[in-house]
């Protein structure tokens, strides 16, 4: 599907869902939405994600983990998707374009066995961060998370580390390692 042609940002829909607009521009938002078919698409596709996104999605330097029917239904949306596909233990170098609504990196993992799942994430900007208990399928061998567009497009050179551990009571075991490298495009 192309992209939907409106000139509206994406980001004032993701803001809007999220109430984060002031009450003026959340009206204008509203009353175009009513009037736009591609918005209408657009934020219908939002509102799917549905417990899952969350403020952080604006603001911080993670990351949300989803699931791939979502990201296929964003992208018949209309908006735009940039997505990596990393192997366990794979880097890859990445960047953000004024276009992207959302960068979405698959990782790679074996994860049948796994109970408990922590994403932890060192990065060169932001710092450490950890993510406990995230959802994830385990038969389908694969994390998709979805990372802050916002966050993205404040970056300048800088290498994000991932890390996906098992958790087991006390015991942990790291599963793979992945490395982004990112440059501002
Ligand atoms: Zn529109």
């Amino acid at each position: 599907m192309t992209r939907a042609s409106c000139d509206t940002p994406p980001q004032d829909l993701l803001e809007y869902w999220l109430g984060e607009l002031d009450e003026e521009r959340s009206l204008r938002v509203e009353e175009h939405v009513f009037a736009c078919a591609a918005c209408t698409q657009r934020l219908a596709a939002i509102v799917d994600l549905g417990a899952a996104i969350r403020a952080e999605l604006l603001r911080g330097a993670f990351s949300f983990v989803t699931s791939a029917p979502f990201i296929r239904r964003i992208k018949e949306a209309g908006w735009q998707v940039r997505e990596y596909d990393l192997a366990a233990g794979g880097s890859v170098a990445c960047t953000v374009t004024r276009d992207d609504d959302f960068v979405v990196s698959y990782l790679r993992a074996p994860l049948r066995d796994v109970r408990r799942l922590d994403v932890l994430i060192d990065d060169t900007t932001s710092g450490k961060h950890r993510a406990n208990d995230v959802a994830f399928d385990p038969e389908a061998g694969t994390l998709a998370s979805v990372t802050s567009t916002a966050y993205l497009k404040t970056l300048g050179h800088s290498q994000q580390r991932v890390r996906l551990v098992a958790v087991d009571g006390v015991e942990e075991r790291v599963i793979a390692d992945y490395t982004f490298n990112h440059s501002p495009s």
